[in-house]
This record gives C-alpha cells, structure tokens and sequence, in this order.
C-alpha cells in the first residue's frame, strides 16, 4: 500500500498520529480534569477518593492513575440508572443500555458533547476501513439500546457515506438490500455476517458476482482469525475487527489498520491499562491481563479505571500505517465467561481454536456444560459441518469428529466430546451469539 493511500485512511491525522510524548501529555491534562469533575459531581467517585485519602490534585502524572480505585461492572448496577451521571438529565440527551442478561442493564448517559466524541471515534473507525462518501453502509448492527447501530449510524454519515440503517434480523429481506441498494461497506457481529451468508447461499445467490460489499466491521463479540478467514471468502470482502463497550462509549473505542497488526485504542479519549486481573498489578506492554479504560473527554458518564473483564495485550511499537495509538490484540475471552471444568480453566476461544483447525467443521458451535449428581463435570461441543463434510458422508464425519476430539485434548488438557452435527442444526443469533450453555448453574 502506498503512502498516499494510508494517508486517505486516517480520518484525524493530528490526533491519531500524534508524538507519544504529546499525547502523554494531553492524556495527564484531560485526566486531571476528568477526576476533579468526577470527584466535584458523582458522590460514588467522591467517596472512592475520598477512602483512599486522594484528592484530584494528587494527581500530577499519569502514573498516579494507580493511586484511583478500580470501577467494575456491579457499580454501575449498584448505581442504576443514573447514579453515575455527572451531569443534570436536562444536559443527557441521550442514554444507551447493554443487553445485560442478568438482572438490570447497564445504562450509559451521553451529553451533545460525548454523542460528538463518539461519532468522531466512529469516523476514525469507518475511514481505517477505507469508506468515504462514495460507500452505501449496510449497518445491520441492532438499532435501540445497543450502541453498535447508533454508533455506526453516526460514524457513517460523518464520513458522508449513504447509510442505510436496517438494524438486525429479517435476514432475506437484508440481502435484498444489500444487493438494490448496492452496498459496498456491511456491518453486523461476526457471527450474523455468516448467517447472512448462509442464506444467500441458501437463495443461490453468487454474492461475488451480484454484491457490491468490499469492507466489514464487525465486533461486539470475540471471533478468531479463522472466523476472518471464512468471513472473507464467504462475503467477498474485507474484514475489519473493532472494539468498544457501553461502559467507555459504545464501539469505536478500537479498530484494525491495514496492517491488521492489533487494534489501535483512540488513546486520546480513553486511557488504556492492562492489569492482573488476580491482583490489580498494572502489566507492561506485551503482558497479558485485563484491560482497564479511564475516559479521558466524557461528560455525561466519566469512568474512572473501569475494568473491563476482556483479556487483552497492549503494544506500543510503532505502526507501519504511521498511527501512534497504542494496539490491543484481538480479545480472547472475558475474565467472566472463563469455565472451570473438573479444576481446568477453559476458555470459549480455545475450544473455537481447536474446532477451527479441523477441515470441513464451521464457527457455528455450541458448549454444554454439565454435571450429573455426584459426578465431573461434563464437556461437550456441538459443532456444525460443512455441506460438503455432510455429503461425503458418515466415515468421513467420524474422521473429522475424531480430530476434533484429539486437537481439544490437546487445546483444553482434558477430554470433552466433540460432537459434529449437520448444517443449519445450531440456532442462529441477529446479534452476539450465544454460546456457552452451562447446565450446573440450574
Ligand atoms: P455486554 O456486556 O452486554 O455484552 P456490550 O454491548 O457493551 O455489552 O459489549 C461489550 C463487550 O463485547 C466487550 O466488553 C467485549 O467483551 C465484547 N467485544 C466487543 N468487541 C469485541 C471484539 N472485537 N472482540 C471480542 N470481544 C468484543
Ligand atoms: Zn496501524
């Protein structure tokens, strides 16, 4: 890629390629601001100062970030709905909530300032993606509550391009759309991009040959290299990953250059650290631990420290797309949807690792947890075939079903049951799929 093309990519040249001592700088500057507004507005983060005997002021480098509590998810929820807000409704214009599917959402209030911020993050994301004015955005991204449709809603019409804002599910009628309306950019969860690709095929249609779609952006939910693979040569186009959450503002808090090396974090809105998630330790660059944001511009919801629970690594290298944002590597897993099975942590990633390694097995799975009274715990995956696996038939299904059983050995250190099923026989999600389903909480 040339310069002049990279160049066309970066939507904020002066912030996204700022010097890292400048933008250290702008960070102190805004997190000084952004803890004494915190601490003068939200009684939550008065006291959480106040019992560890700091004062804003205390704050004199970024370094004494440390000396600031951490804020997890049950205080938002502890705070519901709006106890957490550090401005008065009448200057909320907005308020978004996450799915939340135990007990009360988490809610998330926005002035006219932070719906500003958000879209110019989101401008940042499209254009790394290459869209300009002369795209047609498929946004397929659920529109209500869930910040992924909005954001992207507000991201593409800054970058001038056509949107059409289709929100998730009534799939055929989706490529439809996206075939009339010639889109050229498509954005969903990755798991509902494959469910539009396998009704298009479904409908025979040869999306290389009929769509136009040349970009995705997709996110909300952790996927695999092998998962981009399949997502690319099914969709014929290019596939962007991207990260946020509701908590920071919603997606537009990362996204992939070209280089496709990690996701560069807009550092000059949201501070990142990556911590042991055991001990609170902060790690350096390269180590693996939890991610933690403070937002550094927000109005509406200032967080201070919020851990995040996504399993991450930070790197700072300097990229060859000429951005000086800090990349975070593809998420892994959360602290909170880690199994423990007979003693053995597993994550739902490994167990998409392994199954993705053997020929002819999709990314549509299921992982049942159970245990019969007095008895281990029992492991076992559903995962679906290829049509062309299915039609070769039974000696060959029990060949791949045999492979995946030795790769999860391998991947897990313990022994589950693969069990390989037909085409379409897993359930099909509009938004982030579901995946887990763990019998022994019951
Ligand atoms: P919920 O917590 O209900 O899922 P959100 O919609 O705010 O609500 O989801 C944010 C979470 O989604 C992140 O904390 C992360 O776990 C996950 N996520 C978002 N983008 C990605 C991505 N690109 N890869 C992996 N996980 C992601
Ligand atoms: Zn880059």
């Amino acid at each position: 890629m040339t310069k002049r093309q990279l160049e066309v990519l970066i939507w904020n040249r002066e912030c996204e390629t700022m010097p890292r001592t400048d933008l250290r700088s702008l960070q102190l500057r805004r997190l000084r601001e952004t803890v004494a507004r915190a601490y003068q507005r939200v009684p939550f983060y008065r006291r959480a100062l106040d019992s560890r005997g700091v004062k804003p002021e205390d704050i004199r480098t970024l370094e004494d970030l440390r000396r600031l509590s951490f804020t997890v998810k049950s205080d938002l929820r502890d705070n519901y709905p709006f106890g957490l807000f550090a401005e008065p409704l009448a200057q909320i214009v907005r308020v978004h909530a996450s799915s939340g599917t135990t007990g009360k959402p988490i809610v998330a209030g926005y002035t006219r300032h932070d719906l500003d911020i958000w879209t110019e993050v989101m401008a940042r994301v499209l254009a790394a993606g290459g869209v300009t004015d002369r795209d047609v955005v498929h946004n397929a991204y659920g529109h209500g509550l869930f910040t992924g449709g909005f954001g992207f809603h507000q991201g593409a019409e800054r970058v001038g391009a056509t949107v059409v804002p289709v929100a998730s599910g009534l799939t055929k009628r989706q490529l439809m759309l996206i075939e009339d309306f010639g889109a050229t950019v498509l954005c969903c969860t990755p798991s509902y991009s494959l469910v539009i690709a396998e009704a298009a095929a479904d409908e025979g249609i040869d999306i290389g040959f009929r769509w136009q779609l040349r970009v995705g952006f997709f996110g909300a939910e952790p996927w695999s290299e092998r998962m981009r693979e399949e997502i690319e040569e099914k969709l014929h186009l290019h596939a962007v990953n991207i990260y946020g959450l509701t908590e920071i503002v919603g997606p537009g808090v990362a996204v992939e250059c070209p280089f496709q090396q990690g996701m560069h974090i807009a550092e000059d809105h949201f501070l990142a650290e990556v911590i042991d998630p055991e001990t609170g330790e902060p790690l350096g660059y390269g180590q693996k631990g939890e991610l933690v944001f403070t937002t550094l511009t927000k109005e509406g919801m200032p967080m201070l420290r919020y851990r995040t629970r996504d399993l991450t690594t930070l790197d700072d290298e300097p990229c060859p797309c000429g951005r000086t944002l800090v990349r975070m590597d593809r998420v892994t897993g959360r602290t909170d949807d880690m199994l423990i099975i007979r003693g053995v942590n597993v994550y739902p990633s490994q167990i998409e690792w392994a199954l993705l390694q053997v020929a002819g097995l999709e990314p549509q799975y299921v992982i049942v947890v159970d245990r019969q009274r007095d008895s281990l715990d029992e492991l076992e995956i559903r995962v679906e075939t290829t049509a062309k696996l299915h039609a070769e038939g039974a000696a060959a299904l029990a060949a791949a079903q045999a492979e995946a059983n030795r790769l999860m050995h391998q991947a897990l250190g313990l022994s589950a049951t693969v069990m390989v099923v037909p085409p379409g026989a897993l359930p099909r999600s509009e938004g982030k799929a579901q995946r887990v389903i763990d019998k022994r909480q019951r």
